[in-house]
């Protein structure tokens, strides 16, 4: 008789989302006359640029001509996307990344859940605290997080690293060694970044303890701060113990196109195995590739064009944020957040809960924002907001928010 993977029972589900839109359509319903501004959004609302659009319609085209067809795109990505990565996002930094280091996919989720199958189930395993939920979920349902989430909302066999005012929302080393470390910087939720020196003492500390670091940059071109890291490669030795993640999604607008990369060093070693082999093992029986339409939509971010238009709506987004962030210090609010990444993480007021605030902004101010306690239990008493939303939606926000 066929058996489940009973883990898929033990995940709670999307509770945070669904919770969220649920208690906005109730709101909606019983008031159909307010008009709901919606802040807590991670997708972004800026169309593709035009030479991004453009590009994708001249590859269309060159798949309906027999001469230009193209099927079977390769398991690691084509040449001239994995050319213009090295080239832009590496080599401008000082960093030697090789073509066969690089793996294209579509967008960072995918891979943020499935690099944990190339480590063993008894891996341990440590996450920050808040989290992007993917780190935890995805070993919670290969069984690497344990049997049960304890009341704290932790699950039972992981490594919680506790973000919070007082370490900057930088973790402290656990008190219990991992084998694997998940770190994104800038941060989602809190919106916090790392120094290089902060991150070269985690490649310190991951070599020390022979750890592998699964780095997300994801929001790499929202920093703005000069001097800090925007590759876990600018740090001596990460090439022997760090895989990275960036996405198109958040600095092109690939939301709903879809593409990414992971980078697995080819120095990168695990139980004498080199990481960069089982990965592209992973990739060939798992995957099949990126469709050229949207690699070429990726080639075209790195055109003289494409960087001057996907800055301006980074540098757009960024705006949103500060605008945010600023609004909300100057109605009193402690705010972090929002100059390095498009999130703003605020601390709610007059001790409410995460929820309470929620409820509290949605009914009095028609604005709807993220629960920090959806990103894990430090984030209790934090509250998100994003600046993926309009400037005008934004502006008329925290008009409101002001004047409650
Ligand atoms: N990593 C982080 C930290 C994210 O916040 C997100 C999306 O919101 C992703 C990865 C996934 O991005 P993608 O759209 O490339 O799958």
């Amino acid at each position: 008789m066929s058996k489940i993977n009973a883990n898929y029972l033990k995940l709670p589900g999307s509770y945070l989302f669904a919770t969220i839109g649920k208690k906005v359509k109730d709101y909606t319903a019983a008031n159909p006359e307010k008009k709901i501004i919606r802040l807590g959004i991670g997708d972004v609302s800026l169309p593709l640029a035009p030479v991004i659009a453009q590009e994708m319609s001249q590859a269309s085209l060159e798949l309906g001509a027999s001469e230009t067809f193209h099927g079977y795109p390769d398991y690691e990505g084509y040449d001239f996307l994995r050319a213009a990565i090295i080239e832009n996002d590496y080599k401008a930094r000082g960093v030697d990344i090789g073509s066969d280091e690089i793996f294209v996919n579509d967008g960072a989720k995918c891979d943020s859940a499935d690099l944990g199958d190339i480590f063993s189930l008894a891996c341990k395993v440590a996450v920050c605290d808040p989290v992007y939920p993917v780190y935890v979920d995805s070993n919670a349902l290969a069984g690497r997080a344990g049997e049960f989430l304890t009341e704290k909302g932790y699950w039972s066999n992981l490594i919680y690293m506790p973000c919070t005012e007082a370490n900057g929302f930088v973790p402290e080393y656990p008190k219990e060694t991992p084998d694997l470390i998940y770190l994104c910087f800038p941060n989602n939720p809190t919106g916090g970044a790392i120094t290089k020196e902060q991150l070269q003492g985690w490649v310190d500390y991951a070599k020390r303890v022979g750890a592998v670091i699964i780095f997300d940059a994801a929001y790499e071109a929202y920093i703005s701060e000069p001097g800090l890291p925007h590759s876990i490669y600018e740090c001596e030795g990460a090439k022997e113990c760090a895989i990275e993640m960036r996405s198109f999604s958040k600095n092109a607008g690939f939301t709903g196109v879809r593409l990414g990369f992971t980078v697995v060093p080819k120095t990168l070693m695990c139980d004498g195995v080199s990481l960069n082999t089982l990965w592209m093992k992973h990739q060939e029986t798992k995957f099949n590739g990126v469709s050229y339409v949207v690699q070429r939509a990726g080639a075209a971010v790195y055109t003289p064009e494409g960087k001057t238009q996907t800055a301006k709506q980074v540098a757009y987004y960024m705006k949103n944020a500060r605008e945010i962030r600023e609004g909300l210090k100057a109605c009193g609010y402690t705010v972090y957040g929002g100059e390095n990444a498009p999130y703003v993480w605020l601390k709610t007021p007059e001790r409410m809960t995460s929820w309470e605030f929620f409820d509290y902004l949605l009914e009095n101010a028609n604005v709807v924002g993220t629960p920090g306690s959806g990103f894990g239990p430090h984030g209790e008493g934090f509250f998100r907001l994003t600046g993926f939303g309009s400037y005008e939606n934004t502006k008329a926000a925290l008009e409101r928010i002001r004047s409650i």
